[in-house]
């Protein structure tokens, strides 16, 4: 958004010097014309009455006839100043009030296709220019566009992306129920736990695609009150202990006695904490090790959940956090995740006043995400 803007440059500074000029071009005619033709008319006029009275002038009423010449000379002069004036002002209106709807016109008719869901469409330079209101305005209008842009192409994209992620689950089932129908595939038990496991897929989705709609649109209730991290810490990491023991990576604990209450949703802060805690689980392969740190940082508390993991390229860092990213598509989906998991995560820290950041040294040389909460002061 575009900053003050000075008296001479804004639409009113411009209205009132427009004013003056039209005031002042009428005085200016009105004198030029009055003057110019006064003089002559007179001289014209008295020489008339010479010419058919010689002894007029020398008369008793000679003053009041000269009188009479003056008046009627200045009226005709000022008639024809007035008339003249009057045209002149009118076309300087004219050009002031052109120049003024010029870039209105223009305004409305891109108001109009970007309504009519043109959102391509922008304000150009000239006709619009951009040092005053209408600039400005011109600039709001173009900001609306490109957000309204940006929604629409994010929209089309995850359309795509949910019609994509529903196609491979339910091809699955299909095939599966086609050959049960032909008797080509015979509905023993490991069939049918294939297809229970396709249909748990497909549920989780779903779920994930509501929940990550509710947490962008700030929709999901939230319960803050003062936690200790401690209690977070451990909620989050007590029922995945034994994964973590299973498959052979080690878990490091780091948390200092003297750490401030955070206020926060006890069980969506364990639910985010869960979730980098079971991603570190899965992208890191054994024997491996993830640690868990919490520390103070100005006036938050964070907890970071480093691990000796598969590690993220600079371009996967910028990414990660959107919706339906997965580094490893196939390998992911092998794994039963959509990539929405961290774009929760992250929406609901931010609900909470906190946040999620993610930093790797490079591919193969492990991932750190570090959630953020708001620390209470005591
Ligand atoms: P998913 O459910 O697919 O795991 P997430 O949103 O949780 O979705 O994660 C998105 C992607 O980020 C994952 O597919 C994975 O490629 C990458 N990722 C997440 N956590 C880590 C990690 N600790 N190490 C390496 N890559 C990770």
């Amino acid at each position: 958004m575009r900053g003050r803007i000075s008296f001479r440059a804004s639409l009113s500074g411009k209205f009132l010097l427009s004013y003056l000029l039209i005031v002042l071009v009428g005085v200016a005619t009105l004198l030029v014309v009055t003057f110019g033709l006064a003089p002559t008319l007179f001289q014209a006029q008295l020489v008339g009455i010479l010419q058919t009275h010689p002894s007029a002038l020398t008369t008793s009423d000679a003053s009041q006839r000269i009188l009479g010449i003056f008046l009627g000379t200045l009226f005709s002069a000022l008639a024809l100043a007035a008339i003249v004036a009057t045209v002149t002002s009118l076309a300087i209106s004219f050009f002031v009030a052109w120049r003024i709807t010029v870039p209105l016109r223009h305004m409305t008719h891109v108001s109009q296709r970007i309504s009519a869901g043109h959102y391509a469409e922008r304000v150009v330079v000239p006709p619009v220019h951009t040092t005053d209101e209408l600039g400005q305005l011109a600039s709001s209008i173009n900001a609306l566009a490109a957000t309204l842009e940006q929604t629409e192409r994010r929209r089309l994209e995850v359309i795509g992306n949910v019609a994509h992620e529903l196609r491979t689950p339910i091809s699955t089932l299909e095939g599966y129920l086609e050959g049960l129908l032909d008797g080509i595939i015979e509905p023993t038990p490991h069939t049918l736990a294939m297809l229970h496991t396709e249909a748990g897929r497909l549920r989780r989705l779903v779920n994930d695609l509501q929940e990550v709609s509710r947490a962008e649109a700030r929709q999901i209730p939230l319960f803050p009150q003062p936690i200790a991290p401690q209690q977070i810490v451990q909620n989050a990491l007590e029922p995945l202990e034994e994964q973590f023991a299973e498959k052979g990576i080690e878990l490091q604990v780091h948390l200092p006695e003297e750490v401030p209450p955070v206020m926060a949703d006890l069980a969506r802060a364990v639910q985010i904490l869960t979730n980098l805690l079971v991603n570190a689980q899965r992208y890191t392969p054994a024997p491996g090790r993830v640690e868990v740190t919490v520390s103070v940082e100005k006036a938050l508390v964070a907890f970071r959940i480093a691990d000796t993991g598969c590690g993220l390229t600079p371009d996967q860092l910028t990414h990660i956090f959107e919706r339906f990213y997965r580094v490893d598509k196939s390998r992911s989906r092998a794994f039963g995740g959509s990539g929405i998991g961290l774009t929760i995560a992250q929406s609901l820290a931010q609900a909470m006043g906190g946040d999620i950041q993610v930093t790797s040294a490079g591919l193969g040389q492990g991932s750190c995400f570090t959630l953020t909460l708001p620390q209470i002061h005591m």
